[in-house]
């Protein structure tokens, strides 16, 4: 596979910006080799600079819900745009984005805003000054987007490099944040036990997929979900559930649609944006008073319900249909099927993870059975997930390029895009067996 072009582009951009990339998991530096750079994308195929073209299992890291560069969603968009960028004052269709996202959740209100890091983050300031406490809780391993308070033992490119804490965050400002293991409800317990009452919120992803996919464990019944948000009523805590990625993704309305457990707060993000900067927070009508202008915690931002990326939204939530959803949900089924098969065969040892249609595959020790939190996912054998992804690579299926990503999907991954995918695992999964 010729990458030459791609090779000299990643040489260039690594002068003008650090190490190449606007963000660090598109650096390729866990699996090596040269990042590819993006022409252009349509449908469940990205094209290189070199002209490789690949069935895209990243999707933009979740937004693709529909595939890429859909008509519909581009006409909308060209459309948005005839009428001017952004405006700094209200629009009609913000408010129809806004409704439309209400409707598909258990929310009363939503703020828009530009990313999920700055959904999260607003979220955290409102819960506290709703609450009034400082104590934040959250889970290793777990994603909520670049908030100083909430890179403490992070996932996602945090996970991928090994950082074990970004230089930059003070002391101070992670000194109220309470790290805890994923799926250990005792130690959940133990952490409202000593802080109880100085605990303002405990924030989750719906299902992680920032350590890989983990699976929110049930006991006696009860969904982990539904036990911290039990937990954090009992102690007057607020329960955040951070669908930025599998908001609009894993269902309909996402997390929430699988288990039936909804935040407090919410955050939203990468589906509702249609591929545009775009994300939310929302919750509870007398905790969302609180925000400016009605009530007293800022919040703010330029671009926020940008006409454009609004339309984007708009029109991809309209088009993900239930159909959209039955699509999607069964070529994660099939797929997952397809790649336990090949690894089965090659003997590679292995745990498939999943939240709906969002799904990863753990390269784990011989005998592990269960990945449910971090340091079972860190276990991971990397050269053997490295050799697999490169594998895949060169027969032309993008998967993410670290192990501690979900794999996603579109609903424009067809038949053709399935077998293409399942034709490369054999060799993959060869190439892991022998790593
Ligand atoms: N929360 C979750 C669960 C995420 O997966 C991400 C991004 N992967 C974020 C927050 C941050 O979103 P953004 O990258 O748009 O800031």
């Amino acid at each position: 596979m010729n990458v030459d072009r791609s090779a000299a582009a990643f040489e260039r951009a690594k002068t003008v910006t650090p190490g190449g990339v606007n963000s660090p998991v598109r650096a390729f530096l866990a699996v090596g080799g040269t990042p590819r750079f993006i022409k252009s994308a349509r449908g469940a195929y990205l094209t290189d600079l070199d002209g490789n073209e690949y069935v895209d299992l990243v999707c933009s890291w979740g937004p693709m819900l529909l595939g890429h560069a859909h008509p519909e969603v581009l006409a909308a968009v060209a459309e948005a745009a005839q009428h001017g960028t952004s405006f700094g004052a209200p629009t009609q269709a913000e408010v129809d984005l806004a409704a439309a996202i209400i409707d598909r959740t258990p929310i009363d209100q939503v703020r828009l805003v530009n990313s999920g890091t700055e959904a999260t983050l607003s979220a955290i300031r409102l819960a506290r000054g709703f609450t009034g406490r400082d104590k934040i809780i959250k889970f290793a391993g777990c994603y909520h987007g670049h908030v100083d308070s909430l890179l403490a033992s992070a996932g996602s490119g945090v996970a991928t490099l090994g950082i074990p804490g970004t230089p930059g965050v003070t002391a101070g400002t992670t000194a109220d944040t309470i790290v805890v293991a994923y799926n250990d409800r005792a130690a959940v317990r133990q952490a409202f036990a000593t802080y109880g009452d100085q605990i303002a919120c405990l924030i989750t992803e719906g299902a992680p997929g920032n350590m890989g996919v983990i699976e929110p464990g049930a006991e006696d019944g009860i969904g982990f979900n539904r036990f911290l948000s039990d937990l954090c009523h009992e102690h007057g805590a607020l329960f955040i559930s951070d669908e930025v990625m599998t908001g609009f993704r894993v269902s309909k309305s996402g997390q929430y649609g699988l288990d039936g457990v909804g935040g407090d707060l919410m955050t939203f993000g990468k589906v509702m944006g249609g591929g545009f900067p775009a994300a939310a927070f929302g919750g509870r009508a007398d905790i969302m008073a609180h925000l400016a202008p009605v009530g007293s915690v800022y919040q703010a931002g330029t671009l926020s319900g940008n006409p454009v990326a609004t339309a984007a939204g708009l029109a991809t939530l309209r088009l993900a249909t239930a159909d959209v959803y039955e699509t999607v949900d069964k070529t994660s089924e099939q797929l997952r099927a397809e790649v336990h098969a090949a690894l089965e065969q090659a003997g590679v040892p292995h745990v498939i993870s999943h939240s709906g249609n969002l799904f990863s595959v753990f390269f784990v020790a011989p005998g592990v059975t269960a990945v449910p939190d971090y340091t079972a996912a860190q276990a991971q054998q990397a050269q053997a997930y490295t050799a697999f992804f490169h594998s895949m690579l060169e027969d032309g299926v993008y998967l993410p390029p670290s192990a501690f990503e979900g794999w996603f999907l579109s609903a424009a991954h067809d038949s053709t895009a399935l077998d293409r995918i399942v034709a490369a695992l054999p060799r993959a999964a060869q190439a892991a067996a022998r790593a």
